[in-house]
């Protein structure tokens, strides 16, 4: 027989990283939804040409990560590599823009690359985001950076650092991309990636980490902004110092994506390597336009579950993961399987407030009966459960109206009424 397994760079996730995932999809819900980011779900595959035009064809995810294929009439379509592609198109297609009163959206799912699998780094991973369209005015960026921060604080991760930069408009960007192509020009032993991209996309060369340390007085977009664009950034960090959101300029902080335009941001944690970004997003003001659309000037982020949850377990987000507390039902005698069966139903409902008479509050999972066991192998598994209270049907008790509730850490066991 072959044996198989998860594809290479994909994962299984069960146990305490389903939990964790399950409790970190709540947090971020809950947040998304606080600042009024309403859930968009599309496609896990799209025509090809809206991530080779939106992402750009000279990227890092166009060139050498996305899944292609082809369906079976030959349409060309790919795996969504990110979010922010989809949500648009799905902006453009529904005239959200004249539906919705304010065009703020989330979406949370799995997305694909092929990329060389690293520890949180998978080739199906999870993301959530948010995008906030139509909004040209710094507080929508701020608000985007404010609510990606506030997910990972709410997931206890502490050692957040918010990187910061513009990349300007398309008008002033012209200028940086000149200097940078002259100065990149004088430097001699760039590597193959880098010498390709000089060209096309010299903005890619200044997060290169093969020639990073080559680079030194680089020019920097500050340098360059025009002066709407210069007041578009600083009203942003104006409006994160009014927050108290502390962040850092980062010069060198460009992203992967073609379409970012003025603010960029990366949040990192020196919990999993302050190189890698556990969040990152951005201003796009031209991108609905070049899918289509009209001019909807917008900004969002991503973040990427995965490395997330890497930082937030160093921070402790997995202690007491759990569902709530097992009741365990039990049958001394087998003749009240029956009985045992249609009670685990009516604590399962509720029915006739059962659960709370008999004293179960909160969070109960039931588990149980098995007709098949001996008591001590039903006590058993109540034990393997981690099961904090067992329910037991004993003929003698049951002939009287009761039933035993046996608490599993202390051991007391006590008999109560139970009409069925
Ligand atoms: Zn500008
Ligand atoms: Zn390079």
């Amino acid at each position: 027989m072959a044996v198989y397994k998860a594809p290479r760079g994909t994962h299984d996730i069960f146990g305490q990283l389903a939990l964790a995932l399950e409790k970190l999809d709540m947090i971020s819900r809950k947040m998304f939804k606080k600042h009024n980011f309403k859930e968009v779900k599309t496609p896990i595959f799209e025509d090809v040409n809206l991530f080779t035009r939106s992402i750009g064809e000279s990227t890092d995810i166009v060139e050498k990560e996305m899944y292609v294929f082809e369906d079976r009439k030959g349409r060309k379509l790919a795996l969504r590599p990110e979010g922010t592609a989809s949500l648009v198109r799905a902006y453009i297609e529904h005239n959200f823009n004249q539906t919705e009163p304010v065009g703020k959206f989330f979406y949370s799912g799995e997305m694909f690359r092929y990329e060389r699998p690293q520890a949180g780094r998978y080739r199906q991973f999870s993301q959530m985001g948010a995008e906030y369209l139509g909004n040209p005015s710094p507080n929508a960026d701020a608000e985007i950076i404010l609510a990606a921060s506030e997910i990972l604080k709410a997931l206890g991760i502490k050692d957040i650092k918010i990187h910061l930069n513009s990349l300007g408009c398309s008008s002033c960007r012209a200028g940086f991309r000149q200097k940078l192509v002259e100065y990149f020009s004088s430097i001699d032993d760039l590597c193959e990636d880098c010498r390709r991209r000089l060209e096309k996309n010299p903005l890619r060369l200044l997060d290169c980490k093969i020639d990073a340390a080559k680079f030194q007085n680089v020019p920097t977009m500050q340098e360059c902004l025009c002066s709407d664009c210069k007041t578009h950034f600083e009203q942003v960090q104006n409006l994160l110092k009014s927050a108290e959101c502390e962040y850092e300029i980062n010069h060198k902080l460009v992203r992967g994506l073609d379409y970012y335009t003025r603010t960029v941001f990366e949040i990192r944690s020196a919990s999993v390597g302050s190189q890698d970004a556990l969040c990152a997003g951005g201003r796009y003001d031209n991108l609905v336009e070049e899918l289509g659309g009209m001019k909807v000037p917008s900004v969002g982020f991503a973040l990427g579950c995965e490395r997330v949850l890497m930082a937030a377990e160093k921070n402790g987000f997995f202690n007491g993961l759990n569902d709530g507390e097992i009741v365990f039902i039990a049958v001394a005698d087998q003749e009240l399987f029956y009985h045992a069966f249609a009670f685990s139903n009516k604590l399962l409902t509720n029915k006739d407030n059962i659960a709370d008479a008999l004293g179960f509050n909160g969070n109960i999972i039931i588990e149980g009966p098995f007709n098949d066991k001996s008591l001590k192998s039903q006590f058993k598994l109540a034990d393997r459960l981690g099961a904090k209270k067992t329910v037991i049907f004993g003929k003698n008790e049951f002939d009287n109206g009761k039933i035993v509730i046996k608490d599993m850490v202390t051991k007391e066991q006590k008999e109560v009424l139970y009409k069925n």
